[in-house]
């Protein structure tokens, strides 16, 4: 799968992929001043449709509130405009990366009063983030030795540009050892979440997830997993989770809109459960991909046409 498309909505205008720039002094990249999202456009049986669309873009505009960064379009102007992107670049499945961003305003951590930011929507092709086969086989991860940020620091709820460097201390660290995905701790030692996905696991037929004061990020796949669980008759329980829960639990897995839901077979070379997609999983992976062949009826709205 490519990573690129024809057209960038960049302010309000389709701006051809390879003219899309800013300048090397933007204030995003020296000070990671940027909110963004990750959303991701299936090709459903009624047509491509956006995944919970207007919750992602509320979502970039809560990230948005909490560093008190204006945006210029509401959740609806940006999902025209994602929707139009699409439609640009003839995408029938993709994900989507809008990015609000302290672009060029001179130099300094505080920008003037009435600063305004930048905005693009990006959509390009992009499969199964952690490998088609990872989606049935699982994947081995491992507990990183990098923490999540303490409250009150670097606030978690926000999905920042900033944020993301912690994701990436957790994320190398594992790749470079051998693994595909590492898993953070909160600072008191609570199972957070993964370097790009929350975390679930299911013991004794129970579905556990730390509860978003571990410092994870409220996943929107995990919003999403938690209804389906519920509608299907599985208990849900929303906990702060020790780090042995994981290596005890019969079935662990991980979310997100990139990663999808995607087992974990081993965590620190212990095995976790069978070692691969257990029945609880694979219950709930039906459930969601049944969402967009229509198997899983769209009960909550969450499929947004491209094309109504
Ligand atoms: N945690 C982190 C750190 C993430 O980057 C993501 C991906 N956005 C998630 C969790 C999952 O969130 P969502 O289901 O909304 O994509």
């Amino acid at each position: 799968t490519t990573s690129k498309s024809d057209y960038i909505w960049f302010n309000g205008e389709m701006v051809e992929w390879a003219n899309a720039k800013v300048h090397v002094m933007s204030h995003a990249l020296h000070y990671g001043s940027s909110v963004f999202e990750g959303i991701r456009c299936y090709d459903t049986h009624k047509g491509p449709a956006v995944f919970r669309h207007r919750e992602h873009m509320q979502r970039l505009h809560d990230s948005a509130k909490i560093y008190r960064m204006p945006i210029a379009y509401s959740a609806d102007e940006l999902m025209a405009s994602t929707r139009a992107t699409l439609v640009k670049n003839n995408l029938t499945s993709a994900y989507i990366r809008p990015l609000v961003f302290i672009g060029d305003v001179g130099m300094g951590v505080n920008p003037k009063e009435g600063y305004k930011t930048d905005v693009i929507i990006a959509a390009f092709p992009w499969g199964a983030y952690l490998g088609e086969d990872a989606l049935e086989q699982g994947i081995n991860a491992m507990v990183s030795s990098w923490n999540r940020a303490a409250p009150n620091t670097i606030p978690t709820a926000a999905k920042a540009g900033g944020n993301y460097l912690s994701s990436l201390l957790v994320g190398n660290e594992a790749r470079r050892l051998g693994f595909q995905e590492g898993i953070a701790l909160d600072v008191n030692g609570y199972v957070s979440e993964g370097a790009g996905e929350n975390i679930f696991l299911v013991k004794n037929g129970i579905l556990f997830t730390p509860t978003l004061t571990s410092a994870a990020l409220p996943g929107i796949t995990r919003d999403a997993i938690l209804t389906l669980a519920k509608d299907i008759g599985i208990e849900i329980r929303e906990q702060t989770l020790s780090r042995e829960s994981l290596y005890l639990a019969d079935e662990v897995f991980m979310t997100g809109t990139a990663a999808e839901i995607t087992p974990v077979r081993s965590i620190d070379g212990i095995q976790i459960g069978i070692g691969r997609r257990g029945a609880v999983t694979t219950k709930i992976q039906q459930a969601f991909f049944g969402l967009f062949n229509g198997q899983t009826e769209d009960k909550y709205g969450w499929l947004d046409l491209v094309k109504p």
